[in-house]
Formats: C-alpha cells, structure tokens, sequence
C-alpha cells in the first residue's frame, strides 16, 4: 500500500503493510510462527547473507508478521522503515545502538518515564555511555548540554507522567544545528495525536506494550527511522558512514541510503542484541492498531471529563493535564498534539500519601497497576511503588509527589469512573 495514493490514518492504520496472504488468500495477517525459511538455492542463500538481496533467513533477524507490524508503525508514523523490538526499553537501546560508543553521552529531557530515567542514568553506563539530563524548557541549557561526545538527543512528546508536552520543533531546531539526531519516545501521544517527524524528530521510538497494542496483553518497542538524517555529514556516526568489518566492509549509509538506519537495525541490532519481536506479539499488537484512532478519541474525551470533574472538586488540590486550560501547557498542546494531549494526568488528594493510598484501595473500576495506555482505567500511587526509592524532593521533581496519583483512563462510560473516583474520593478523604 505504501506506493498507491496518500490515504487517512484510519485507513492505514488496518492496511498499512499489509496485504492478503500470497500462499492462501488469508485476509487477515497470518501469524508466522516458524523460526527459519527455506533458501531457494545456494546462491540465494549467498545473496541473503551479503545483503544483496532482502528476504527472510531467521526470525531473530525478520519475520513476515513482524514486518507487517513494522511497516504500519513507520506508515503511521511518516517514516521510511521501523525495527520492531521485544520491549520499549529494548527499543530505547536499539535506537542508541548504532549511534554510540564508549565514551558517548546523550541529552535526555528530565521529563521521562520513570523506567527510561532508570535505564539511562544507571544501566547504559556499563556500556560506556551516559545521559545529560536537562529541563527541555530551557532551551540555552540544553544547547549548552552539547558537547563534542553528545551523540543524541532524547525526549517524549507528550512526558509521562505530569502532562508536560514537550516543543519539539524547538528542539529539532537545536539537533539540526549541532549535527545531532533527536529521538522522540512517542508511547504516550501515539502517531494519532502527535507525529514528532513532521516536529523535526530524526527517530521516534515506541513501547508498543502500551495505546498501540492498546489492550495489555504483550509487551513490544518499535524504532522508527524519518530517513532524513544524513550519516555521512561528519564522521560522528562510523556505525552508519564507515566500512563495516562484519560485511566485508560495506557502508550503511552509502549502499542502503535513507534506509541505512532501518538495515543497521536489523543487520547488526537484532542480529547482535537479539531483542527480537515475536510473531505473537506482533499479532496482538497488529489487532490492537486497527482501531488506534478510535480508542484515542474515547481516551481524550474521557480524560476530558474527568480531568475537569476533579479540577472542580474541593477534595483535590490540582490536577496537571496539558488538556486543561489551567496547564502551562495547554497552549503548546494545541500545536505538538492537536487532537489531544493524551489520557495520562495526576492529581493531588487533599490527605496526602495516607488519602492516596486509601484512594487507590477503594476504587473498584480503576486497576492499581504499573501500566498505561490499556482500554481499562488504570492507576497508580508513584510515591508508594515505582518512585518509592527516590527521596522525597526527587519525588517532587519527577511529579510523584506523595500527595499525587497518576491515572491513565481507559475508554469505558466517563460516568462510570467518575462515580468510581467519587466513592473512592469519598472514602479516602473521610
Ligand atoms: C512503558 C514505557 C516505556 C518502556 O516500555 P516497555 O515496553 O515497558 O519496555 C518507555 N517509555 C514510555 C513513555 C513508556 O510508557
């Protein structure tokens, strides 16, 4: 579908990538659940390996219901190609992989999940690489982050959890001019409310576990690639731009041109790092982004409601959603996000931590999990679970203060939850 006319997002979003099966007519994406394929001869098999030819070999590398999901996500996204991964932080290390090495930073945005916050301040340093963390507010101070070893730059789109949307033009702006790509962690908007590439972003990458599979069943990452950036500009990039020892010296970006990035992903990312997807996942999450759209809309008209049921209730102290117009973000949100500025906010109990907690525990429709983007309504207490480590200025400053609780509404009745908060606002603030 990708050379025909330019169609809607509600219809690439159910054909993008896919087509019927060739063998059997199936309409919908068979699952490919085998781990090798047959070469057609030797001389084929010599072709695949050398990356002469594409086709599949072992499904670590590729599988053709994978590559369906892949093609979709970059469809939606406005890309040229996407590697799909076993998780989205697998998809995090994916994406800085070919960009890196030891001695690297990248600077990251302080507005992250709290998993990413995690994984590049403590764990990427065992490879030798390291995050500058900066308020992507404060545009001087991310220009001065840069230095001659900054390899990238990385921030979400819509931050979860505090309803802070990032400006991600102003951003694109600063990587353009230090020769830099920007990687965008678009899980919490999805390709449905924001497009980073169409900001400026160079990579956009996905925890497919959450909106696009939508209904909590499997967990995925994806990394999209805008095809724009150029490897070769300097000589930042040798994993893309130099001989490649374990190809008889050929040269990503020079042979595979705008899909250099998408090829190193496969050729040496998954054959190497083996984050792979499996076909299963795949399935799942190519049912959940057929009706992407739709449960899109529910979430925002529902966080809608409910994030302006609880600014007017005199048992909350605030409630900090870009899609209110109290938010210093409300305004922002109209051109990074326009459809809407997602369905994750937190709200303040008056009470503090022991009203949360007793909050979380009454609540009958809302799951007290570590979870977002599901079709049911979710909850969280950060302070009491995955913020519970951090001091309590840390708690502050990552908007998991222990008067706060982070919902992540689902697409069931508005009313319904609004009832469920009621008694549960009730109970806690007794
Ligand atoms: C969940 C999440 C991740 C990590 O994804 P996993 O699939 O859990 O590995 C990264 N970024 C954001 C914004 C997330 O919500």
């Amino acid at each position: 579908m990708t050379d025909g006319p330019t169609y809607g997002f509600d219809t690439l979003q159910i054909h993008a990538g896919a087509r019927p099966d060739p063998a059997t007519g199936a309409r919908q994406t068979p699952i490919y659940q085998t781990t090798a394929y047959v070469f057609r001869d030797a001389e084929h098999a010599a072709a695949l390996f050398n990356l002469q030819e594409v086709g599949y070999i072992y499904s670590r590398l590729t599988n053709p219901t994978v590559a369906v999901l892949q093609e979709r996500i970059a469809t939606l996204e406005g890309g040229v190609g996407a590697v799909c991964c076993s998780s989205g932080h697998a998809a995090q290390i994916m994406a800085l992989f070919p960009l890196m090495s030891p001695g690297k930073n990248i600077v990251a945005s302080t507005r992250l999940y709290g998993g990413t916050v995690t994984q590049f301040s403590q764990t990427i340093k065992r490879f030798g690489w390291s995050a500058k963390f900066v308020d992507f507010d404060d545009l001087d101070a991310v220009r001065d982050a840069i230095d001659e070893d900054t390899r990238a730059i990385f921030g979400e789109a819509i931050a979860n959890p505090g309803g802070y949307i990032m400006d991600v033009r102003a951003i694109a702006d600063i990587a353009d001019a230090a020769g830099l790509p920007l990687i965008i962690d678009n899980t919490s908007a999805t390709p449905y409310l924001c497009r980073p590439i169409e900001h400026g972003a160079t990579l956009v990458v996905h925890s497919t576990t959450k909106y696009l599979t939508g209904n909590g069943t499997v967990t995925g990452g994806c990394v999209v690639d805008s095809g724009k950036f150029d490897w070769s500009a300097s000589d930042k990039f040798p994993s893309l731009s130099a001989p490649e020892p374990a190809y008889h010296g050929l040269k990503f970006h020079e042979t595979f041109g705008p899909l250099a990035y998408t090829f190193h992903g496969i050729a040496i990312g998954l054959r190497d790092l083996g984050m792979t997807m499996n076909p299963q996942a795949a399935h799942y999450t190519l049912m959940g982004i057929e009706t992407l759209s739709l449960r899109m809309e529910r979430h925002i008209e529902n966080a809608v409601k409910i994030a302006r049921w609880l600014e007017a209730d005199p048992r909350v102290d605030f409630v900090t959603y870009a899609g209110l117009p109290s938010s210093p973000y409300f305004e922002r949100a109209k051109t990074v996000c326009p459809k809407g500025a997602g369905a994750l906010f937190t709200f303040a109990v008056k009470g503090g931590y022991e009203a949360c907690v007793k909050l979380v525990d009454s609540l009958e429709i809302f799951s007290h999990v570590a979870n977002l983007g599901d079709t049911r309504s979710l909850i969280i207490h950060s302070a009491s679970t995955t913020h519970r480590q951090l001091t309590p200025e840390q708690q502050v400053a990552a908007g998991a203060a222990p008067n706060v609780v982070r919902l992540s509404i689902g697409i069931e009745d508005a009313d319904d939850l609004i009832a469920d908060l009621d008694q549960a606002l009730a109970r806690a603030t007794a």
